[in-house]
């Protein structure tokens, strides 16, 4: 079994760095590119030549999902070294035309802001801070590109990894999976603290916001059954006991989403409101994550039946249905 190597790159969002991982064999494989900025690119190579090796001889590249971090800098690689970037059939658009991909998306999180009536200080700010991105995520050459679609398996490393499609922190992220070696890269699925359920919009309705947290706790339930020894996630360390971290993130959503509905009992109605309440202390950056996640427990309390939303003129309301009595 061939161990990555794995290259901590600089990264803006809250974790700090993003893994890049690299096998040697039978030909030089990335995981994953960072984004594109001069110190990712200094790092991504002084990680190279410590282990004798250099970003010309690159020969692949695996994109894991569409975010800026993973996939932004897999253009400038490929320019250096030539290498296939493989991408999913839900990532091949996002790296062939990423700024109108961009651009859409930050036109729907708009939608979503004033739908939650975010106030306009707040989300001014954010929404000319992820206008920013696009600086760091370069779009791909098709001559780069490889496909690869959510039923494949992926030939790296001397080896064939299942391609596993795990939404809910992104609606494109791919885990891949060993089962010889029981290896997994878990990409941003499973990560040392639990991941943020992005805000996202459905690819066939583009109106129509993805149910992220919903949809994480699903996979989450699917990967705690299956036999992994080893899981590289796309930020932090390697760990080994995937069950164990899954039980305890998803005890957390519950317990958060939990003092969502009391909030909601409390007679907070809108989106904003609530996240404000329950992100208190947050720093705006911060609280973009906890608005986020605050939608994703009113996705799963509206799922149990225990909040609905309405839409009005003004725009969403949340409220919570009375409980019969025992
Ligand atoms: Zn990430």
């Amino acid at each position: 079994m061939q161990t990555p190597l794995r290259i901590e790159l600089p990264a803006q969002f809250a974790h700090e760095t993003v893994n890049v991982y690299a096998f040697t064999e039978p030909e030089l494989t990335l995981i994953d590119s960072g984004e594109a900025n001069q110190a990712s690119w200094e790092a991504l190579q002084q990680g190279l030549v410590k282990a004798g090796l250099s970003v010309n001889e690159v020969r692949k590249i695996i994109i894991t999902h569409a975010h800026v971090d993973h996939i932004g800098m897999a253009a400038q690689i490929a320019e250096a070294s030539g290498a296939e970037i493989w991408v999913s059939d839900l990532v091949y658009d996002w790296a062939a035309f990423t700024a109108e991909k961009w651009q859409s998306r930050v036109d729907f999180l708009q939608v979503v802001f004033q739908k939650a009536q975010v106030p306009e200080v707040w989300y001014k700010p954010v929404i000319a801070y992820l206008q920013e991105i696009p600086a760091k995520w370069l779009p791909i050459p098709e001559k780069y590109l490889r496909r690869f679609s959510l039923q494949d398996t992926l030939s790296f490393a001397g080896n064939q990894w299942q391609v596993m499609h795990a939404p809910g922190h992104s609606a494109s992220q791919t885990c891949f999976f060993q089962p010889d070696t029981q290896q997994f890269f878990s990409a941003d699925m499973l990560l040392p603290i639990t991941p943020v359920a992005v805000i996202e919009q459905e690819d066939q309705v583009p109106q129509k916001r993805v149910p992220g947290l919903v949809q994480m706790v699903e996979s989450f339930e699917k990967i705690t059954q299956m036999p992994i020894a080893v899981s590289y996630p796309g930020h932090g360390e390697p760990f080994a006991d995937h069950q164990g971290l899954i039980a305890k993130q998803v005890a957390r959503i519950h317990q958060r989403k939990n003092q969502c509905l009391e909030v909601v009992r409390a007679g907070v109605e809108q989106a904003f409101d609530i996240a404000r309440k329950l992100y208190a202390d947050a720093s705006p950056t911060m609280l973009f994550s906890g608005f986020a996640m605050t939608l994703g427990y009113l996705d799963l309390l509206a799922a149990e039946g225990l909040v609905v939303q309405h839409d009005t003129p003004q725009g969403w309301r949340f409220e919570a249905v009375a409980q019969k009595q025992v």
